[in-house]
């Protein structure tokens, strides 16, 4: 979702004041910080590179420094207390303000701050994009109303809000015209998708972005086991062009764990959502994310967790250990299990996670892939990167020049992080 919101900014920009981009920080005249704050460690990330850009403003005493995203919202005033040279503090609903915040530093106002939540104004705003690729994403929905007990993003991204269909097929729209082929449905909680119109569920929105014929693959990130209708079970069974791949987070196996992070699902629910998906698309990739360690996590709530893992031989998976947030309620229950031990199970977790990964790798080997070709090396150009419909990255040799096309690739190799193969 940073990813959405930093193309975002950067196409408002250019629209706004012809910013272009640049990989050199000692070129910029503007250095914008998208923060997440979903985890303590990544929050700290941000003051520790604001360390090290403050040099960048004695060489340069036109750089402007901002700080947007949900550490800009958790921390508002803050930021410039714990970070001086920041000029400007903005939110993740606030970011198409940027030209008119920026022109306020450029008239001397130092510490201009806005993080007031205001997300149909954002969306309300689509500039040309600057596609990238051939794989965009489009941002269907803001905020999230489920409250997980661990969870910072309500506080931070506000309120469920989601975008008018029409919205979202004209900026699909606007991407296929510039080369996109594939679209990657965004939001925090994707099947609560609502048109407020009342135009449409998820699940349409899935079947008129199919109906756009330059579209060839569909993703969608993250749905919820909550709300995990029968109608999304059906796209699966009916659209050819969603991917066969689903990321569901489970985040733990047991239920007593479930309960307290208020999931409102059990791990029995779980289990049936996958067994339909699984009964439609029999050889579907299913990817989750796991939060071990949170407070309270008994030894044998950790083994159920392992349990489901094996049972469901997850093909990839995210696993995090709980890191306490500001405001959520979670942060107020009594942390029982020490850091060494949580660092256990995680090592643990992560062991059986990344070997049932390289056997699903394994199994790939020999067999002929769809891949959609996102980028050339700059050093052969028969060399092209691109990711399998289970989301590998894929690199791999072509006769001819087939960016941007979906092609046939037979997988040779595993490695850790990758595959390797040739076209067919
Ligand atoms: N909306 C998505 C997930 C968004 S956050 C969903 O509900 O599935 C992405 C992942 O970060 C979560 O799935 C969870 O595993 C992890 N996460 C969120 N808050 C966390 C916290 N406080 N500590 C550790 N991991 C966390
Ligand atoms: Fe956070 Fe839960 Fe909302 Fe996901 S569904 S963003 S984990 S509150």
């Amino acid at each position: 979702m940073n990813e959405y919101d930093s193309a975002k900014i950067s196409d408002i920009l250019a629209a706004s004041h012809d910013f272009t981009t640049t990989d050199n920080l000692n070129k910029a005249d503007f250095i914008v910080l998208n923060t997440c704050s979903i985890r303590a460690k990544a929050e700290e990330k941000i003051f520790s590179e604001l360390g090290r850009l403050r040099p960048l403003k004695k060489k340069n005493p036109n750089l402007i420094l901002a700080v947007g995203g949900c550490v800009a919202v958790q921390e508002q005033k803050n930021i410039f207390r714990r970070a001086p040279c920041v000029d400007i503090v903005f939110g993740p609903q606030t970011l198409h303000r940027l030209p008119e915040m920026y022109e306020k530093t450029l008239r001397k106002e130092k510490r201009v701050i806005d993080t007031t939540p205001a997300p149909i104004e954002k969306f309300d705003y689509f500039p040309t994009p600057r596609i990238t690729g051939p794989a965009a994403y489009v941002s269907i929905m803001e905020g999230c109303n489920k409250f997980c007990s661990y969870c910072i993003v309500p506080f931070t991204r506000g309120r469920e809000i989601s975008r008018p269909i029409q919205d979202i097929l004209t900026e699909i729209k606007n991407l296929t015209d510039k080369g996109a082929k594939e679209i990657h449905l965004l939001g925090q909680n994707v099947n609560a998708y609502c048109d407020p119109n009342k135009q449409g569920s998820f699940a349409d929105l899935i079947y008129a972005t199919a109906k756009n014929d330059t579209v060839k693959r569909i993703r969608f990130t993250t749905s919820h086991p909550a709300e995990f209708g029968d109608d999304l079970v059906t796209m699966f069974a009916i659209e050819p062009k969603l991917v066969n791949h689903l990321h569901l987070p489970i985040q733990s196996g047991s239920n007593r764990i479930l309960k307290l992070m208020r999931r409102g699902y059990t791990q029995e629910e779980y289990r049936e959502i996958i067994a339909k998906i699984r009964k439609v698309r029999p050889d579907i990739g299913i990817s989750t994310d796991f939060i071990v360690g949170f407070p309270g996590e008994t030894e044998e709530d950790f083994t159920l967790t392992m349990e489901i893992v094996r049972n469901l031989n997850f093909d990839a998976s995210f696993s995090f250990i709980y890191s306490p947030r500001p405001n959520t309620t979670a942060a107020k229950l009594e942390d029982t299990v020490s850091l060494d031990e949580k660092k256990r199970r995680l090592a643990v977790l992560q062991n059986q996670l990344a070997t049932q990964t390289r056997q699903y790798n394994k199994a790939m080997i020999g067999t002929v892939q769809k891949i959609l070709a996102c980028g050339r090396s700059k050093k052969d150009p028969t060399h092209f990167t691109g990711r399998t419909e289970n989301n590998r990255i894929v690199n791999f040799t072509a006769p001819r020049d087939i960016l941007g096309e979906i092609v046939g690739v037979k997988i040779t190799e595993a490695l850790t992080n990758s595959l390797r193969g040739a076209v067919v």
